[in-house]
């Protein structure tokens, strides 16, 4: 009997000692799991409640805090920290294989700059309206559609106010934009003398590229295509990102002016950016 009852303590400690066995392995497995999918954040940021840096800071991660990664959206990363706190980190402070390759408007991060702005009118058409009001017309509607399909998009002004030429190119390097558009119309030294639209890219490769994919949608325009040229203006030239000028036609010519006015002709051209845009986000990465 008395050596039955040792077996079964025996027995009984051994299960004791099995089960915190299990439990410790669990937890250990556990955390270096954890670990392992951690990252380290590169350079001292803020985590933000959304995706984008007009969403609200909660807290400051120094560099070298180690974060899990659990999903991106447009170049920003959704991270929990050790202490289990979650919010939104530019994947641009991470390690770059947590660069999230960007295939769709969806995850697109745009820069529409409407030229000129408050002080700045422009050039004027041959009844006194002015540019200013026209780029951010046609600016606001191509956000509006963009946005219609997923995309974040920074507008560099988005009412009649000057804005530094320098400070258009800077937003888009601010927020790491997929690429940046700028609208302006033309206009010739005299009247009446010039017409069609023109698209200018400044670097080779992805700009080049970008003011083919816009300027073939807009081939079928009623005024005159300019094609795509080299355009040396300080918004595409001090741009970090596919940057191109659209220069929507002679304001100061009638004939462009009256289609350049016209809701229908806005409309029409703001659909073809947006399918040039969407087909360079599609094939170009
Ligand atoms: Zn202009």
């Amino acid at each position: 009997m008395q050596t039955n009852h040792q077996h079964r303590q025996l027995r009984g400690d051994l299960l004791v000692l099995i089960a915190v066995f299990c439990v410790l392995g669990g937890y250990l497995a556990y955390r270096t799991k954890t670990y392992l999918n951690q990252t380290t954040i590169q350079q001292t940021t803020t985590m933000r409640t959304g995706p984008g840096i007009e969403y609200r800071g909660t807290m400051e991660l120094p560099k070298g805090t180690r974060v899990a990664v659990i999903r991106s959206k447009y170049e920003w990363l959704k991270v929990t920290t050790s202490a289990n706190q979650q919010g939104w980190v530019p994947a641009w402070k991470l390690p770059a294989k947590y660069r999230p390759v960007i295939r769709s408007l969806k995850n697109a991060t745009i820069v529409i700059d409407p030229g000129h702005g408050g002080s700045d009118s422009g050039a004027l058409a041959v009844h006194g309206q002015m540019e200013k009001t026209y780029t951010l017309k046609f600016a606001q509607m191509v956000a509006a559609k963009l946005r219609a399909k997923g995309a974040k998009v920074y507008l560099a002004r988005d009412s009649d106010r000057f804005v530094s030429l320098k400070a258009r190119p800077a937003l888009a390097k601010r927020v790491h934009a997929n690429l940046f558009i700028s609208f302006h119309f033309d206009s010739s030294p005299d009247e009446n003398e010039a017409s069609g639209f023109t698209t200018y890219y400044y670097h080779r490769g992805p700009s080049l590229q970008l003011a083919q994919d816009v300027n073939h949608q807009m081939r079928h325009l009623p005024i005159t295509d300019k094609g795509s040229r080299f355009g040396n203006f300080l918004v595409i030239r001090n741009n970090t990102v596919p940057a191109i000028l659209i220069e929507g036609g002679y304001i100061n010519t009638s004939h462009d002016f009256q289609y350049i006015r016209s809701p229908r002709y806005r409309n029409v051209m703001t659909s073809d950016v947006v399918t040039g845009v969407q087909h360079f986000i599609e094939t170009n990465h």
